[in-house]
């Protein structure tokens, strides 16, 4: 690392897209890659999805995903999913374990 200077090449970019992304890049990478997806029509894409998926994982881990009323609607889509809050009531053991 730390030689990614100039116009890098496809393959180097996606390469380092997670990186860049997480903001693990030296700074000198960092704008490289930064530089190649912003003008690369193959690679753009990619680095914006990418990116999305990354905020919405961080959204979801720090609890900042779906509001419980979208997560309920969503379960509502699923067959089979148990409502919020509900023990799917799969095994006996409640809690006589002393
Ligand atoms: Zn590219």
């Amino acid at each position: 690392m730390g030689r990614l200077r100039g116009m890098i090449s496809c393959e180097e970019a996606l390469g380092h897209l997670w990186e860049l992304i997480d903001g693990e890049l030296a700074p000198e990478d960092e704008t490289a890659v930064r530089r190649h997806v912003e003008v690369c029509s193959r690679c753009y894409p990619r680095y914006d999805f990418q990116r999305a998926y990354l905020s919405l994982l961080g959204r979801i881990r720090r609890g900042e995903g779906p509001s419980p009323e979208l997560r309920r609607r969503l379960a509502g889509l699923i067959p089979g999913a148990p409502p919020e809050g509900h023990d799917p009531g799969c095994g006996s053991d409640t809690s006589s374990k002393e």
